[in-house]
């Protein structure tokens, strides 16, 4: 296997930051990756899986080996009566797993169209999009614990799923090589029009027949109309989750902010767009250097070219001040920060 020293990271993360791994290194089997990680010079080395980059914000160089997940394969495992079984292994693309379940009539991961990134790292932080999470389509997966490459498997309740959360980025954080995950998908599909723009879309569109195949062009219209694409601004996608506040604390802050928009999660929680903090807080189109907040999306950090990961950071330190300050809401990072 080709280990490569000194490798630059800047192509292999959305943001497009420039850091270096002290070492780097591609598998492509189960067999390359325990070979990597039990060798004796790396069982004490720190190291970091990597698939697309779109959810990291390098802020330094890495004292260790970066291990690109290039586990490749797609596969219908076993059907029943209402659902197709469809194992995906870590290293596949998502948007183009997302295209071959749309085109074999696999229903259930329409809503999730266009999400950048890999297979391995859809669980992560239970990725979701439109209304629907992977936890509503998860069957179960594998992965290989770091520290003694031994194989487990993972059901939906040992992966904890929560709002952009999981096992995987908590009590297990850095633990774990997901290996493949199995998606329980629909025969006869349930569809999920309700949210964001989507009808309005399809309506645009012109759609009489609906079909996953309609609402997944929907999502991508959507989507490439809305977000900035990676490959022209750096960035990775939403940076912050949307805070969930007590009831008491959302009616007190109503008095001051009218319009204050807001979803209530239960009879104690109410939901707040982190976008419309961040945008009542004057940081909308905001750049300083290089680094910036996004002039339609304002939960999106940018790098306009030569930012590094500590501007980034320190903008983003700067945003979660200014929103505490103001609403006494305290905004947590969606992005893994390296
Ligand atoms: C424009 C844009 C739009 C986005 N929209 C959405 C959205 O709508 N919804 C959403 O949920 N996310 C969204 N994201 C975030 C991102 O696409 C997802 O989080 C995606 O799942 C990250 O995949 P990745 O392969 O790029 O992960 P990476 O960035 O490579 O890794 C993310 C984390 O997972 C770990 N990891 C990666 N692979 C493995 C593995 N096989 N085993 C163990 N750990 C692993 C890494 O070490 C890192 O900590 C968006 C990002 C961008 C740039």
């Amino acid at each position: 296997m080709n280990i490569i020293k000194n490798f630059s990271l800047k192509q292999y993360n959305t943001f497009g930051i420039d850091v270096n791994a002290k070492e780097f290194a591609a598998f492509t089997s189960v067999d390359e990756l325990t070979e990597l990680l039990s060798s004796k010079s790396h069982t004490n080395t720190h190291n970091l899986v990597l698939g697309g980059g779109s959810n990291i914000l390098f802020t330094k160089n890495i004292d260790g080996i970066v291990l690109k997940n290039e586990l490749k394969g797609i596969e219908l495992i076993k059907e029943d009566q209402h659902h197709f079984y469809v194992k995906a292994a870590a290293g596949e693309n998502w948007h183009q797993f997302v295209l071959h379940c749309i085109k074999h009539n696999y229903a259930g991961l329409e809503n999730l169209s266009l999400i950048p990134g890999n297979i391995g790292a859809s669980p992560m932080q239970n990725i979701g999009a439109y209304g629907v999470e992977i936890k509503d389509v998860f069957e179960g997966l594998e992965a290989l614990k770091k520290s003694d490459q031994s194989i487990h498997l993972f059901t939906t309740n040992d992966c904890e799923f929560g709002y952009r959360e999981s096992v995987f980025k908590r009590k297990y954080k850095d633990e774990f090589v997901i290996l493949n995950v199995i998606f329980r998908l629909n025969k006869i599909p349930v569809y999920n029009t309700s949210y964001g723009a989507i009808e309005q879309e399809l309506e645009k569109m012109n759609v009489k027949d609906l079909s996953i195949q309609a609402i997944s062009q929907a999502v991508i219209n959507i989507r490439s109309s809305k977000l900035p694409d990676p490959n022209k601004i750096g960035n990775a996608g939403s940076f912050f989750k949307n805070p969930t506040i007590k009831t008491s604390a959302f009616k007190a802050l109503e008095k001051v902010h009218k319009k204050m928009p807001h979803y209530i999660v239960d009879e104690n929680n109410v939901k707040i767009p982190a976008a419309w903090l961040i945008e009542q807080c004057g940081w909308k189109g905001y750049k300083k250097g290089d680094a910036g907040v996004h002039k339609n999306q304002p939960l999106v950090l940018v790098n306009y070219g030569n930012a590094n990961g500590k501007d980034i950071y320190d903008l983003s330190e700067e945003i979660v001040q200014s929103v505490k300050e103001k609403f006494k809401i305290t905004l947590e990072r969606e992005v893994n920060i390296i």
